[in-house]
């Protein structure tokens, strides 16, 4: 059964028509992410739809200018929904540094705290900011799952200073662009079962889709990579994973009955 550890179904052109064809392609479950409390409660809703749809609620760090007290205290009202499996995408992004880095660490310190409290696991994304990213959290003392580094884009030396800290690592299309040496080095390298995968669909489509707007489906392209440099076959690999993901997202129920 595959799984689709990150989407923003929100953002797809047509949610409803993507997720019957991820369905049909055999994904069984999709993590919807929220990058805001609009997005957030709409996708909490959509996921009331399907059996396999779930989510995270949080604000993306191109967002972090929206945070308030007032919004993680409604995000955290959300945590109690059935459906909502994490917390998150939150993170730093220097790279675009579309709102400012102070407004950025406080609404990241504001989800981690979020996420601690309620014993969830958190969505991390992590864009040129891995230095501030790695000292915050060593800072931090939470369980021994605290979440995931999402698409991520780094080498195995980096994703090993997440491992340490007990972080999951997730791959997304990019480790299938042939400038990607690196990624796809520590996709090959990192514990098994600290393994996830994703779309980050809209974004990032993989080979041979890329330049396209990306979709759940397409993670059969990630994972049949993935299972290629693993030297796995396809079910072995997927099976795996499936585990992975309900090991670190709790509340994603372990059956096997499809996405809708
Ligand atoms: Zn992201
Ligand atoms: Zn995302």
């Amino acid at each position: 059964m595959l799984v689709d550890s990150h989407a923003h179904l929100l953002s797809l052109e047509d949610p409803v028509d993507a997720v019957s064809r991820a369905a049909a392609e055999g994904i069984g479950k999709i993590i919807s992410i929220g990058t805001g409390l609009e997005s957030s409660n709409a996708t909490v809703e959509l996921s009331r739809k399907y059996k396999g749809v779930y989510v995270s609620v949080g604000i993306h760090p191109h967002s972090a200018s929206d945070f308030s007290e007032e919004v993680m205290g409604e995000l955290g009202g959300m945590l109690e929904d059935p459906k909502v499996v994490a917390v998150g995408e939150t993170g730093l992004d220097y790279h675009y540094m579309n709102s400012p880095r102070e407004d950025q660490i406080r609404s990241f310190e504001a989800h981690m705290e979020l996420a601690r409290r309620h014993s969830l696991p958190f969505v991390v994304h992590v864009r040129d900011a891995d230095e501030d990213l790695l000292s915050m959290l060593r800072g931090t003392d939470f369980g021994t799952k605290p979440g995931v580094i999402h698409c991520f884009s780094g080498d195995y030396q980096t994703a090993k200073k997440y491992l340490d800290l007990g972080f999951y690592i997730s791959f997304s299309g990019i480790v299938t662009f042939k400038r990607a040496e690196e990624v796809r080095d520590a996709a090959a390298k990192i514990p098994i079962e600290r393994l996830l995968y994703e779309t980050d669909s809209p974004y990032l489509a993989p080979v041979p889709e890329r330049g396209k707007p990306n979709e759940p489906r397409n993670v059969v392209y990630v994972a049949r990579l993935i299972s290629q440099l693993r030297g796995l076959s396809f079910e072995e690999f997927t099976s795996i994973v499936f585990e992975n993901v309900t090991e670190l997202f709790p509340k994603v129920s372990k059956d096997k009955d499809g996405l809708i």
